[in-house]
């Protein structure tokens, strides 16, 4: 028996396809290696051997076009280099997206693990969550001023367990506490539910790095660092996920049937900004969070905005009255978003931070004061 011709198509398509993928890791290995070697105060070598205009350097310095720029007080990573080009990075991109669209998000991930392990139904599955969570760190290194893609790839993120409406992964990374897990608070830390809110997912690398050099091992710490990854990196960045849903007008509170329609057409006058959705999570980035909630159980949610500068609780008693230069402001409640969900239905603590620009990063020192204000507090309320 020979092969159909239908059968040796399909094999050339999946010749092509792995050819294609193996170009794209070239891609990021190259791009990769390169950050590696380039120090801070380098000249800024070039890669690239062509001259058309997409073969661009992309800069970790100050860019005009982006918003997350100009940062006073930023550190050296500013400088180096990227030796990515947009158009290397979002190709790559859209490869390893194409490819892992196909996969079932929600059963590989093992809810029960406390390390938020993959553990995958097989390696090909595996590598290519993988591969997805490399693509995205290209796609938000070339995108932000203040994070670079090596600043996105030393964080290791994993696989959260679902993909977002274009098949981009959502991200996490835990940190883990000392002694039994199970018996430490556990905090969820998430930004850039609104994609436009550039500062609010900078900060959550910034943090991390903090964490990750100090000793802190009382807290089990779950960071997501960008929740709606569509709305930062389709095109010109938005606020809401790519159906076009304000993600924090999503949630599945009680009063989302009787008022989040409502609200939106009476209150916004049908401010497309900050549409519901057309029914409760029914978003895939909004059920990724509830499930979170559900599977991981936090003791308290933190969660990042820009740019209104306070700080916003709902939940329990006993708000912090500042962190940072963060000052307590009770903005309300809105029918669909998080703090009201979360906050006020399930009484789990939301501390809402809005920074107070979306474009513009709090300098360094207010970083670290914000980190320890949230830390005090945590330690005040929450220590097990
Ligand atoms: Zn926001």
């Amino acid at each position: 028996m020979y092969p159909s011709n239908r059968t040796i198509d399909e094999w050339l398509v999946t010749l092509n396809k792995r050819i294609l993928v193996a170009i794209a890791l070239l891609f990021l290995i190259s791009g990769c290696t390169q950050l590696s070697v380039i120090s801070d105060d380098s000249p800024g070598p070039s890669n690239t051997t062509g001259s058309a205009a997409d073969q661009q350097q992309v800069s970790g310095a100050v860019r005009p076009s982006d918003p997350d720029a100009g940062l006073p007080g930023e550190n050296q990573s500013r400088d180096i280099t990227v030796a990515v080009t947009e158009k290397e990075g979002s190709e790559l991109a859209t490869i390893l997206r194409d490819e892992s669209s196909v996969l079932p998000a929600r059963d590989s991930y093992d809810w029960e693990s406390t390390t938020a392990k993959v553990s995958p139904r097989s390696d090909i599955e595996n590598e290519t969550q993988q591969r997805s969570v490399l693509a995205l760190c290209t796609e938000i290194g070339n995108k932000l001023g203040s994070v670079s893609v090596a600043d996105c790839l030393a964080q290791n993120l994993v696989f959260g367990g679902a993909f977002t409406v274009q098949s981009r992964p959502i991200v996490i990374k835990d940190f883990l506490p000392e002694g039994d897990a199970s018996e430490k608070p556990r905090i969820l830390i998430m930004g850039g539910i609104h994609g436009d809110e550039y500062s609010s997912i900078s900060i959550m690398f910034k943090w991390m790095a903090l964490l990750a050099d100090s000793n802190n091992k009382d807290f089990h710490w779950r960071f997501a660092p960008t929740v709606n990854p569509d709305g930062l990196l389709d095109g010109q960045a938005i606020r809401q996920n790519a159906n076009g849903v304000d993600l924090n007008r999503n949630f599945p509170s009680d009063d989302w049937q009787d008022l989040a329609q409502y609200y939106w057409k009476n209150t916004t006058s049908g401010n497309p900004r900050r549409f519901p959705g057309d029914f409760p999570a029914s978003e895939p980035e909004v059920q990724w969070v509830v499930e979170q909630i559900n599977t991981f159980k936090p003791d308290v949610i933190v969660s990042v905005h820009a740019p209104y500068h306070l700080l916003d609780y709902d939940g329990p008693p006993e708000p912090p009255q500042k962190i940072g230069e963060l000052h307590l402001h009770l903005l309300g409640v809105y029918p669909g978003s998080l703090g009201n969900y979360a906050g006020i239905n399930l009484g789990i603590p939301v501390i809402t931070m809005e920074l107070p620009s979306a474009g513009i990063m709090p300098n360094n020192d207010q970083i670290l004061k914000m980190w320890n204000d949230l830390l005090e507090w945590l330690y005040e309320h929450h220590e097990s």
